[in-house]
């Protein structure tokens, strides 16, 4: 008999997705322009001119055998000095032997995961969180541990000081964040590190913390820290999904801080996780055009505007959000306790809307913004005639 668990986890579409196949269906009966679909992270604006100049670049002047060929596991060499290079010059720590390429956010989570965590191992998350995370974390056999955010979306604390315990291999922090859009500041992650640090001193071993960053660069405030310059034992998961648009090419990176404990055991594990979890490398093509479009972004102003618009008009409408820092949400507080229920009644003015409670928490909505802006402009009459029915 095959794996039932496998099967279960292939059958049980997640929300987003359901909500997405359920939005084609309605595009198809009503047209595109008719239907307000919000609920998934796929960037919206073009990649950057120099990913398209890059690839027409190097198809004329690389041989095929080389451009698409295999290249070493942790992949190709100028792509890891680059990689390193470009984040200690944004004010972080990394050394080149200790970055992995990978086929984007998912993979680097999957991969770290497997390397650091044993049986029995728990990981801890920030809830609201990106729903994948429980999937990873229980594939690679640990447990994961959810300790709420405060109310404004921010680190509790106190609340992840209680849930550390003798098991407890890591912390996952995502900032900028997928649902909420809080960025993380520097004295914040700061005060997080200083609860780890003492955390690790009376465990005798190190708490990691992941920094899964696929939306780095995209604030709207001050720029996010850099987190392994503030906690040595820093484990980067990275991706170009969004800051260059190319969700769909699967290409990001790990990079393990070279202050990490153990970090060139570490880096073997990671690179065994890679091999068990049958990645065999990064693709080449893209590994050779990221690194020269590091830093580069696509046009974030698009996500700007959007939020802007999304937020200002809704809370003028009278739901509650808080205004996103970062990344492409928008999490807005269900006018009902069930955000399911809320969901639903949602898609009545063909408003698809991701119910909070796979993120970890009830009560809410999520609103990806990462869409054209005539789409946001057509949808507010549905929004202001959605929270009409909870006044009248
Ligand atoms: N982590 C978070 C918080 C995300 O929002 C996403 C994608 O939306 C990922 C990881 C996975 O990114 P990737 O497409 O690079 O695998």
């Amino acid at each position: 008999m095959f794996n039932r668990e496998m099967q279960k986890l292939g059958e049980e579409r997640s929300v987003i997705r359901e909500l997405f196949e359920y939005g084609n269906e309605r595009k198809r009966l009503l047209g595109e322009e008719n239907v307000f679909d919000f609920s998934l992270g796929n960037p919206s604006v073009p990649a950057p001119a120099c990913v398209g100049g890059e690839i027409a670049r190097l198809l004329a002047e690389v041989p095929p055998e080389r451009l698409h060929g295999y290249t070493s596991a942790p992949g190709l060499p100028e792509a890891r000095r680059a990689i390193a290079d470009h984040l200690r010059a944004i004010g972080g720590r990394a050394d080149p032997g200790l970055v992995y390429l990978t086929c984007g956010a998912s993979a680097s989570l999957t991969i770290a995961l497997h390397a650091l965590c044993n049986a029995g191992d728990e990981v801890i998350v920030i809830a609201p969180f990106f729903p994948e995370y429980r999937i990873f974390i229980e594939g690679a056999g640990a447990k994961l541990v959810s300790v709420k955010a405060d109310e404004t979306f921010h680190l509790d604390l106190q609340a992840i000081g209680r849930a550390i315990n003798g098991r407890t291999k890591a912390v996952i922090v995502n900032s900028p964040n997928n649902p909420t859009g809080a960025v993380y500041g520097e004295e914040e992650l700061s005060a997080l590190a200083s609860v780890l640090r003492a955390a690790g001193k009376v465990r005798g071993e190190p708490v990691y913390l992941l920094a899964d960053e696929p939306y780095r660069e995209l604030t709207y405030g001050s720029k996010a820290p850099c987190i392994s310059a503030l906690y040595e034992h820093t484990v980067v998961c990275y991706s170009f999904s969004k800051s260059l648009s190319l969700p769909g090419e699967r290409i990001g990176y790990i990079a393990v801080s070279p202050s990490c404990a153990g970090a060139e055991a570490l880096f073997a594990a990671v690179a065994g996780a890679g091999r068990r979890l049958g990645f065999v490398c990064a693709p080449a093509l893209f590994q050779r055009v990221v690194m020269k479009c590091l830093g580069r972004t696509a046009d974030l102003e698009a996500y700007r505007q959007n939020r802007d618009l999304l937020y200002g008009a809704l809370t003028q409408y009278g739901y509650e959000c808080v205004p996103p820092e970062g990344a492409f949400y928008l999490f807005v507080k269900s006018p009902q306790p069930d955000a399911k229920a809320f969901s639903e009644r949602a898609k009545k003015y063909e408003l698809l809307l991701v119910p909070s409670d796979s993120f970890g928490i009830g009560g809410y909505v999520r609103i990806s913004y990462c869409v054209a802006r005539e789409t946001i402009e057509r949808s507010l009459s549905a929004f202001q005639k959605l929270i009409g029915e909870y006044r009248g």
